[in-house]
């Protein structure tokens, strides 16, 4: 049986936890997981995911280490996933940047809000409705750790933006809430796809429950 390569770009954050996750996926190909540091690490993976963490450390390390240039050419032709810092890292467009300015990959077409639940409020959990994954039925409990927003869905002729899971308008910080905003505004997106790329604003890593690492690589990687 072909084996197929992943890799979780290692320079800081929560790159273990996906190692750990992945390790317990019981998938249809022999899965090879790698922690990338380097290019000749980068240039072994069919795919890649780009943990939670401090997506400012995380592009400065990437930078230092030669790989932003590599990370942002991987995308173009190999699928990525980003969790929470890494999500930040895929966007067009960030608000609330870090004072400078900081570096994005880019790729997806969306503007996020970096911290978007702000400071006081700093973590929270909440059950997701999933939409195309295993057992659809069955919440996924996520975890928010000075997660970003997803603010708006921005025209562009690369794949449609699909959404996998919303949170409720309720569970909103109150500074975003809108006068006639519906359950369906951009803002209530934390996971979508486009392409064969996977964006989730919170944790999968950081939870026993797998499907979201499973449906990274039997619906963004191993399909044809
Ligand atoms: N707020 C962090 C950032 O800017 C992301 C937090 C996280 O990954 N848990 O990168």
């Amino acid at each position: 049986m072909e084996e197929v390569s992943i890799g979780i770009l290692a320079l800081q954050g929560a790159f273990a936890e996906h190692q750990a996750s992945l390790n317990r996926l019981n998938s249809s190909r022999k899965l090879n997981v790698i922690l990338v540091r380097t290019l000749d690490d980068l240039h072994q993976c069919d795919a890649l995911i780009i943990p939670g963490g401090e997506s400012t450390t995380i592009a400065l390390l990437a930078r230092l280490a030669g790989l932003f240039e590599p990370l942002k050419e991987f995308m173009n032709t190999k699928p990525i996933w980003g969790t929470c810092a890494g999500a930040i890292l895929l966007s067009q467009s960030v608000v609330g940047a870090k004072k400078g300015g900081q570096e994005l990959l880019g790729g997806l077409s969306i503007k996020i809000a970096r911290n978007g639940w702000g400071s006081q409020v700093e973590s929270f959990e909440a059950p997701l409705d999933l939409n195309g994954l295993e057992e659809s039925t069955r919440p996924f409990q996520a975890l928010f750790i000075r997660a970003p927003v997803v603010l708006e869905l921005q025209s562009s002729s690369d794949s449609p933006i699909t959404v996998v899971a919303r949170i409720p308008l309720s569970l909103l910080p109150p500074s975003l809430i809108e006068e006639n905003m519906t359950e369906d505004d951009p803002r209530t997106i934390v996971a979508l796809r486009q392409g064969r790329h996977l964006l989730t604003t919170f944790h999968p890593e950081l939870t026993e429950d797998d499907r979201f690492h499973e449906y990274f690589v039997h619906k963004c990687v191993l399909i044809q």
